[in-house]
């Protein structure tokens, strides 16, 4: 008879683990110009970035789930993957901060900061998230779902704002 402990140490699956941790670390340098886009709105207007740490927040649960998923696939205890997924966004409070003193510098920091945040998404928007949304998953073309989830997320935003 062996404990549960026992059997996920045996049972690590070394590869997802991988897989885990360089989603893990991908998604922490993702998230520096994230946390300067938090930073630097702030400093424009208490209601800027309120709403652009929002939509942060919100774009980060299933950020968080890319890297959760493959952890917890791999037998890595509960403890071990929460305290994983959370280290991933210390850079988003790191950028922030960052983000924010160089926007309360100067007028010039400030949209230097907010171009490089806004450039920094741009780039994953539009060379990662959106191609990797209209890839064909398990065969079927559901780009008519992309394009009503992109109409989706922009009347959002517009609601809220
Ligand atoms: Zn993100």
């Amino acid at each position: 008879m062996i404990s549960g402990r026992e059997y996920r140490q045996q049972n690590v699956n070394q590869s997802l683990v991988n897989a885990g941790i360089v989603m893990l670390i991908a998604m922490a340098l993702h998230n520096f110009p994230e946390g300067m886009a938090i930073g630097s709105a702030g400093t424009v207007d208490y209601s800027s970035g309120f709403l652009v740490a929002l939509m942060i927040t919100l774009h980060d649960i299933p950020e968080a789930m890319a890297i959760a998923t493959p952890l917890s696939g791999g037998n890595v205890k509960r403890g071990k993957v929460f305290f994983l997924t959370i280290l991933s966004g210390i850079s988003t409070v790191l950028g922030a901060v960052i983000g924010f003193w160089i926007g309360k510098m100067s007028d010039f920091g400030l949209a230097l900061c907010l171009g490089a945040a806004g450039g920094a998404m741009l780039y994953i928007v539009f060379a990662d998230m959106i191609p990797e949304a209209f890839k064909e998953i398990n065969g079927k073309n559901c780009s008519i779902f992309v394009l009503i989830g992109i109409i989706f997320g922009i009347m959002l935003i517009k609601i809220i704002k």
